[in-house]
């Protein structure tokens, strides 16, 4: 057994989850080693929308973060969301500031992944109780004698660690071999995406779109913009959904854009750059244990998605910074044990769990077109509804009515403004 293997804390993945909860380790002091099988700058498939949640945990690490993440011309400040009914009718819910901060400063943010990830990444290796190792894939685990043996693909051991904080993402080895994740149709969306440049009738305050199509339900379309005239083009849908109408997302995308007018005339000019991907979203639909002895799952590894819009970043570095909190804890008291890290799993659920569970009611609602519609257009007219909806964005503690049904009730059959 060498010395130089031992690590009290190693974490598996290098995505905004992982380099979150390196971060904020580093941070109460505790150093850790970061893994990442890729070499940074590295591509993810994603739809690159910044949420004012992401703002607000960066802020939380260090605001200078968010003031670079401001300046760079790279990231593009964006102010709101746009929903668009199956009837086409359109909804314009700006998004609410996290924390105080200048008005100019935007309250979300787009960038392609390469950029954003690389930029935490950066941070990591400018750390001096970082250590970032790029290139090397962990595949194999095993518990030995309190500990978590790591292997590479070859089979050679390459760690021993106290503790393991697993954010590989959303086809989590760890997560499926150790921890027993299944992939749950009901659970999980297919995605893809593409890069447009070109594409017209953007919004004037970089609003991200998000369309529900009559014909594409439960899923949805988006659009969201970029620097430079880009755009980040895509489609998602609930994956049980997808099998059910035997659906090939990357046939859908030019379809959608051909089917609809008001598509087919902003894409008139546009022209595709690079190929279009996809991956996978595992959502936060369903509550789940997220730790065991010595480990803690984070981000995509612990299914923690917006099941309404998809968003995952804001949640995995939420999820990281939990972590981190409780991995400072569990080597101070000694403690790896399931029990003890079972504590984690509280302070994300204590966090999250409420708009998990009001955006998995807002992605049933989609299944009706009718009903999304007549939402949309009380919302356009109903400050109430549009607020709501608005904080579900900006993940501010949810408010009391929007833990009752009786709320979205009342409010389809109230005429009130
Ligand atoms: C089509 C699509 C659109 C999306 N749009 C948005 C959006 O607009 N906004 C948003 O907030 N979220 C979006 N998401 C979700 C978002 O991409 C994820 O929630 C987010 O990337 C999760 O971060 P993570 O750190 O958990 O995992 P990841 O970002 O996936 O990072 C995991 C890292 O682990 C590394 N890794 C994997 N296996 C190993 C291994 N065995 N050993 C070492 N390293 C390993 C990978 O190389 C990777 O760097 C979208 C997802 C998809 C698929």
């Amino acid at each position: 057994m060498k010395a130089e293997i031992h690590r009290d804390v190693v974490i598996i993945g290098a995505g905004p989850g992982g380099a979150a909860a390196a971060l904020f380790l580093a941070k109460a002091g505790v150093a850790c080693t970061l893994v990442d099988k890729a070499v940074f700058p590295r591509d993810k498939v994603c739809g690159d929308a910044l949420s004012g949640k992401v703002v607000e945990v960066l802020h939380k690490l260090d605001p200078s973060l968010v003031e670079e993440i401001a300046v760079e011309p790279q990231h593009l400040g964006s102010w709101g969301v746009v929903f668009v009914a199956p009837n086409t009718n359109a909804l314009r819910v700006p998004f609410k500031r996290q924390y105080d901060t200048a008005r100019e400063k935007a309250p979300g943010y787009i960038a392609r992944r390469t950029d954003f990830d690389n930029l935490l990444v950066r941070k990591c290796k400018a750390s001096p109780l970082i250590e970032v190792v790029e290139g090397l894939g962990l595949t194999a685990f095993t518990r030995t004698d309190g500990r978590w043996e790591l292997r590479d693909e070859a089979g050679t051991l390459r760690y021993q660690a106290r503790i393991v904080l697993v954010a590989d993402g959303a086809h989590s080895r760890f997560a499926r071999e150790v921890h027993g994740v299944q992939l749950e149709p009901k659970h999980h969306c297919a995605g893809i995406r593409a890069y447009y440049k070109g594409v017209t009738g953007m919004d004037g305050d970089n609003f991200i779109e998000l369309h529900f199509l009559k014909d594409f339900l439960p899923g949805y379309f988006w659009i969201f913009p970029l620097p430079g005239g880009y755009a980040n083009v895509g489609v998602g849908m609930r994956t049980d959904k997808v099998s059910a109408r035997k659906l090939n997302l990357k046939t859908e995308l030019p379809r959608i854009l051909a089917a609809y007018p008001q598509l087919k005339e902003r894409f008139a000019n546009a022209t595709l750059e690079g190929p279009v991907r996809g991956y996978g979203l595992p959502l936060g639909s369903k509550r789940r244990k997220i730790s065991g002895d010595g480990y803690l799952l984070i981000g995509d590894a612990a299914s923690l998605i917006d099941p309404f819009t998809g968003e995952g970043i804001g949640n995995a570095l939420y999820s990281g910074h939990f972590a981190a909190e409780q991995a400072v804890r569990a080597l101070a008291a000694d403690d790896v044990s399931a029990q003890f890290m079972a504590a984690y799993d509280k302070a994300v659920y204590a966090r999250l769990w409420n708009e998990l569970k009001l955006s998995h009611r807002m992605q049933q609602l989609v299944r009706f077109p009718w009903l999304f519609n007549l939402v949309v257009n009380k919302a356009r007219r109903n400050r109430t509804l549009s607020e709501t909806i608005s904080c579900m964005f900006e993940d501010l503690d949810m408010r009391d009515r929007l833990r009752s049904p009786m709320f979205y009730f009342k409010l389809l059959f109230d005429n009130g403004h």
